[in-house]
């Protein structure tokens, strides 16, 4: 079965609704008056995403929970689900139950990974889950409830989501799930669902992004290992090369600035430099 993963809702103008919050922390006006603003155009949009990427630089990420998304996910295994329902804050979610639903003729939708089909051993696991699933509806046959018949069933066994998630918690799992660290249906999950924000909010999609992205952090924390080994990692530093750097100013051997950096210095500046006080 084939991942799908579909924007069923949103906060009505995420844009509109993020300016609001923000704006309401940082304007003498109130938010009524705010809002009266951006229907007569006195605010205009372009006015709202300046504001909102200026505020984006900063810490300040409370008002980013006020946007929520609602997603329906599905074709996705046991094994993604294990590690999805472990983000505790800002995302509830419901997920298809294996007590309330029995499958039928002991058929049940599973998923393939691309590492199994490239290694010859899909048709053993397939045999594999094929004789569970014999087994399973023996049980079912027999009388044994579909939560203890389950316990057959392998990670590969698939489930569907409907949650909501706010734009806070997105944006942290964006961080941590489209890293390459991450396995490989997580990061499909995660990109797909960015894929979907974008087409109705991309100012605010952009900023999905894996933590080193350049909206994010813009610098890995992952080991240096992983970090050397990452296919992205050669355009990203890692952390330890700015603490180098940081160190290396604190020690004073930072490389002195030289001529031909003065030179550039002084043709920016504006007026004669040679009427410049000497602490230029
Ligand atoms: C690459 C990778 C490998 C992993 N491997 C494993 C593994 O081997 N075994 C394993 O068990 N898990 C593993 N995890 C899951 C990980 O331990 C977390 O369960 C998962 O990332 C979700 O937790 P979170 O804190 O990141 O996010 P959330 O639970 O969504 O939390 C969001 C934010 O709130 C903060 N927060 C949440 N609850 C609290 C609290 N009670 N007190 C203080 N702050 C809080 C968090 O620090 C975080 O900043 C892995 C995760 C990744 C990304």
């Amino acid at each position: 079965m084939a991942i799908q993963v579909t924007l069923l809702s949103h906060t009505d103008d995420p844009l509109r609704s993020l300016y609001m919050a923000y704006r309401t922390c940082y304007s003498a006006l109130t938010p009524q008056q705010v809002a009266a603003r951006i229907e007569d155009e006195r605010i205009p949009r372009d006015k709202m995403q300046e504001f909102i990427t200026e505020r984006l630089k900063t810490g300040h990420a409370s008002p980013l929970e006020q946007i929520h998304f609602e997603f329906g996910i599905s074709g996705v295994s046991r094994a993604f689900s294990h590690q999805f329902v472990r983000h505790r804050v800002g995302i509830s979610f419901e997920q298809q139950s294996q007590r309330y639903v029995t499958y039928k003729g002991g058929t049940f939708p599973y998923t393939v990974p691309q590492t199994v089909e490239k290694a010859g051993l899909t048709d053993e696991m397939r045999d594999l889950f094929s004789a569970a699933g014999d087994l399973y509806e023996k049980m079912v046959a027999a009388g044994v409830p579909a939560e203890d018949a389950r316990f057959l069933l392998p990670n590969a066994t698939n489930t569907n989501f409907k949650i909501t998630v706010n734009f806070q918690a997105l944006l942290h799992i964006a961080d941590l799930r489209l890293c390459t660290r991450a396995q490989w249906e997580f990061r499909r999950v995660v990109a797909l669902m960015r894929g979907e924000v974008m087409k109705v909010a991309p100012e605010l999609g952009r900023y999905l992004q894996p933590k080193c992205g350049e909206h994010r952090m813009g610098y890995c924390d992952e080991t240096e290992k992983d970090w050397e080994e990452c296919p992205i990692g050669r355009v990203r530093p890692h952390k330890t090369a700015l603490f180098r750097i940081y160190d290396s100013y604190r020690k004073g051997e930072l490389q002195p600035l030289r001529e031909e950096d003065w030179a550039a210095i002084e043709e920016i500046g504006e007026g004669d430099p040679a009427e410049a006080p000497a602490t230029w």
